[in-house]
């Protein structure tokens, strides 16, 4: 039986000479991992080799999880994301699609997480070209990440401290916030002792991450400082440091 879905590659490894196994986020699917045969022969029905982020309509068999699918079809989209000019927001989409890759289950599907990735890749082609383009695309990222810790069950608390629940408050003296993988999210300081994974947060940090309205407006310094403490915590869910990461939070 064939399986039609819109799907974007996550993964592609050299099988043999002529084929690869690809790794797709499909929206009605979910992640499938595929064998694309002959796709690296110059008249591929694939229209040449399968390249990381590319998306379209797949079509495939035996949708199975203990064996990979094999695909008949991939009508690629361009994603027209351009190396040279763009090359950071490039790294944050193969860092999109390593963690899609890292923290979803084959065969579980997640469209909203889809459509989520697709307006990713299209904001990444649409940069305007400015010097503002690497403090929005680091926004996008960072608001993907939550989104996707969100969907797959893995939601931070970041409007109460996860361990006592007091509200997060944004003034005062007794102002000092941490943040701990194994409580998964901030710890206020009446509680940081039980802890001993925590960070401290710098008060902006804190006070964007209890507050992710402000993410998008943020400066590319703050964003920098809050993607850091994501890539601890994605580092402790994945429990491997990310590959992309050091593309991302280097200044
Ligand atoms: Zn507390």
């Amino acid at each position: 039986m064939l399986t039609k879905d819109m799907a974007i590659c996550i993964r592609a490894v050299d099988y043999s000479e002529t084929s690869q196994i690809v790794t797709f986020f499909a929206r009605d699917t979910g992640k499938l991992g595929a064998i694309a045969k002959g796709s690296k022969r110059p008249k591929s029905t694939f229209d040449g080799p399968i390249e990381i982020l590319s998306h379209g309509q797949i079509l495939f068999a035996g949708s199975n999880k203990d064996k990979l699918a094999t695909l008949t079809e991939f009508q690629q989209r361009p994603t027209g994301l351009n190396l040279q000019k763009n090359l950071f927001a490039l790294y944050c989409c193969y860092f999109a699609a390593e963690l899609v890759d890292g923290l979803t289950d084959d065969y579980d599907p997640h469209p909203e997480l889809f459509e989520g990735f697709i307006q990713l890749l299209q904001n990444a082609n649409e940069q305007p070209g400015t010097r503002d383009d690497r403090r929005r695309m680091l926004s996008l990222l960072l608001l993907f990440q939550l989104s996707l810790l969100n969907d797959v069950g893995l939601k931070p608390i970041l409007s109460h401290c996860a361990n006592c629940r007091k509200r997060y408050e944004t003034g005062g003296t007794r102002h000092e916030y941490y943040f701990s993988s194994s409580a998964n999210g901030l710890i206020c300081r009446d509680c940081e002792m039980s802890f001993a994974d925590k960070i401290r947060l710098d008060k902006d940090v804190s006070d964007h991450l209890a507050n992710l309205k402000q993410i998008p407006a943020s400066t590319e310094e703050i964003l920098v400082e809050i993607e850091k403490v994501m890539v601890r915590h994605l580092t402790v869910l994945l429990g491997r440091p990310p590959r992309m990461a050091k593309h991302i939070t280097a200044s």
